[in-house]
């Protein structure tokens, strides 16, 4: 959600925290803010608004300092002002903190500091923490070394409930800083002479390749030369350093306009790695290496569930049909925030699957984690080499579709359902599925980067047909079968950017409710495929007519539509069923993203959104 990042070296901050928070920007924030410990002193700057604004009321004087952070704010506590924005300071003066996540109980930990004298600028749950960091600092004044700083942030915490990325650092050790994380992600970055933290690994890699990945309930005191974890309850934990395979040029947008323009152009090369050495030798079925599920493993399994949130809950009502249909395994969907808390009753030999871009998403992290303790077998999907997420599955399948930077999800999306896709196959041939059939998926799956790329050259029509629409405020996304989730995928994808109240819905639905909307005002886009569900989809469309609706359609070439039997008629390339989820999803891509630049909105930074969702 919002990004930390931190310094402590022997270099000076210069640009770097600055840059590093600048890599962050994607996350989604509205206020920013650094302290750094310049000329002895704690010092710190705020803003709302852009970390350009940051940057450039920054004093020239901070660049100076060898220790810093820095913070992006998403805020869930407060206004969004620059008292609340972070770092917050103690009340004393002493310590600066920046935090990510939710302190649950803080109105009681405030209750209890206000009674000792201390006071509050913001209206923040952060703030509280930094007091109570200042409050059992002063219990201890025997102790005058570094590991008095580390041990009050460490009872603090033994206090707080709720989630944290925390980065501490205090005037008076000018050359220490101490972050700790329960449920929120932080990274150290391990450099020469110097030592970075971070909320995302990109904030890092313009400074060094090699990482540790900290768990929840650790915390490290740092310093230029050396750093030590430990459990918050005081276990000592080894560091396992990880270099980092990431090309930073990844994260530049290059020639394109926008992180979302580059994305959606990027789709056959992500979609390729995404299946690079994933196929069979016999070529009639996938494989995932680190699934860790032997064959009889596989057998046992009699149901699969689901579990995430927005565009990856999109993707995993496509792996439903799929799944259901080549592998014959019942599917269930469940949004993670639900699943977590409605305590459903699971078969013996259920599988759960999590699907989350980042590997952060907070709500699918906690109802894996819930599912792991009642001792079912646990697999992600995820984009994220090293994530939360990632390490918390007992095996999973990493994207490889590299760093998705644009809030919308475009890229990450059509991979996912790729992969979901070649489960489905991996699943069916170890069931039902004939080797001919399997053979003829994966000939199929293999012609996917070309047909995507056929696909993109409806760019230019899209967009004219883009501006022919922008001026609608609703619009109804409709398809049957398959094609439904990227209906309701389309409409996230409208609304989310562009702000158009749109809805999605199978095509049969609309006549019970949603016609009511249907005028000359509201237009619908519809996904329509060949097959028994045609004919079908083309009543619905004449329904839809009849009312004066305009509607778009998006088609395979050689569906047989009437003539004028739709308004504006988008084609894509004939394939196979498989195919077609993700195929449709490019043009309901640009349909957002030129109908959101007609309308002059921030594709990259929607209002009020974040890229990967870190607080409950
Ligand atoms: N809860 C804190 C606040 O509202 C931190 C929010 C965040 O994660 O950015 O300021």
């Amino acid at each position: 959600m919002c990004g930390i990042v931190g310094y402590v070296g022997s270099k000076k901050i210069g640009s770097r925290l600055i840059e590093g928070l600048k890599r962050l920007e994607y996350r989604g924030y509205d206020s920013s803010g650094i302290a750094a410990i310049s000329e002895k002193q704690l010092q710190f700057t705020k803003k709302v608004g852009r970390v350009k604004v940051l940057e450039q009321s920054t004093p020239k004087a901070y660049e100076n300092a060898t220790t810093g952070i820095c913070h992006t704010r998403w805020a869930t506590h407060g206004a969004v002002s620059e008292a609340n924005a972070h770092p917050h300071m103690s009340s004393d003066g002493h310590f600066a903190l920046v935090h990510n996540g939710v302190i649950e109980n803080y109105t009681q930990i405030k209750s209890f500091l206000t009674t000792k004298g201390y006071t509050f600028a913001s209206e923040t749950d952060s703030e509280t923490l930094v007091n109570l960091i200042a409050y059992h600092y002063d219990k201890e004044p025997e102790v005058k070394d570094g590991s008095r700083f580390l041990e009050s942030v460490r009872k603090s915490l033994l206090h707080v409930e709720g989630t944290f990325g925390i980065a501490v650092i205090s005037e008076l050790y000018p050359d220490e800083l101490v972050c700790a994380r329960r449920g929120s992600p932080l990274i150290i970055g391990v450099g020469k002479e110097e030592h970075l933290i971070a909320s995302d690994v990109n904030a890092i890699t313009h400074c060094t390749q090699n990482v540790v990945y900290l768990n929840d309930n650790e915390i490290v005191h740092l310093n230029k030369d050396d750093f030590s974890i430990s459990t918050i309850s005081n276990v000592s934990v080894d560091a396992v350093i990880q270099t980092v395979d990431w090309d930073t040029s990844e994260a530049e947008l290059g020639s394109f306009k926008h992180f979302m323009e580059k994305e959606i152009f990027e789709q056959p090369n992500a979609l390729e790695n995404g299946m690079r050495g994933r196929f069979s030798d016999d070529g009639s079925t996938a494989f995932f290496g680190g699934l860790n599920l032997s064959p009889q493993e596989l057998q046992q399994v009699d149901r699969l569930v689901f579990i995430a949130c927005g565009t990856a809950w999109h993707a995993c009502l496509i792996a439903e049909y799929l799944i259901e249909r080549y592998a014959r395994i019942p599917v269930e969907v469940e949004y993670a925030s639900e699943f977590r808390y409605r305590n459903a009753p699971l078969d013996k030999n259920t599988l759960i699957i999590a699907i989350s871009q980042s590997g952060e998403t907070i709500d699918t992290l906690s109802a894996l984690k819930e599912a792991k303790r009642k001792g079912y077998k646990t697999l992600s999907i995820n984009n994220s080499v090293g994530s939360s997420i990632a390490r918390e599955c007992d095996g999973g399948i990493y994207q490889h579709a590299g760093p998705e930077i644009g809030v919308a999800s475009t890229k990450a999306f059509t991979s996912q359902v790729m992969l979901c896709s070649m489960l489905a196959l991996y699943f069916g041939r170890s069931r039902n599925l004939s080797y001919a059939d399997g053979c003829e998926i994966v000939r199929a799956l293999k012609q996917l980067p070309e047909l995507t790329k056929k696909t993109l050259e409806t760019t230019e029509q899209v967009q004219k047909i883009a501006k022919k629409y922008a001026h609608y405020e609703d619009c109804l996304f409709l398809g049957r079968q398959m094609m439904f989730p990227i209906a309701l995928e389309g409409a996230l994808k409208l609304k989310e950017i562009s702000y158009i109240h749109a809805e999605g819905y199978p095509a049969a639905e609309m006549k019970h409710g949603p016609i009511a909307l249907i005028s000359e005002q509201c237009p619908s886009v519809f996904l329509t495929m060949n097959g028994e569900m045609f004919q079908k989809t083309l009543a619905n469309i004449k329904e839809i007519k009849a009312r004066k609706g305009a509607v778009i359609c998006i088609a395979p070439e050689k569906c047989d539509l009437p003539k004028d039997a739709v308004d504006d008629l988008i084609q894509i390339p004939d394939a196979h069923d498989i195919l077609l989820p993700i195929l449709m999803s490019i043009p309901v891509q640009l349909l957002s993203y030129y109908i959101a630049l007609e309308r002059g909105c921030d594709v990259d930074k929607p209002r009020n959104l974040a890229k990967s969702v870190t607080v409950e």
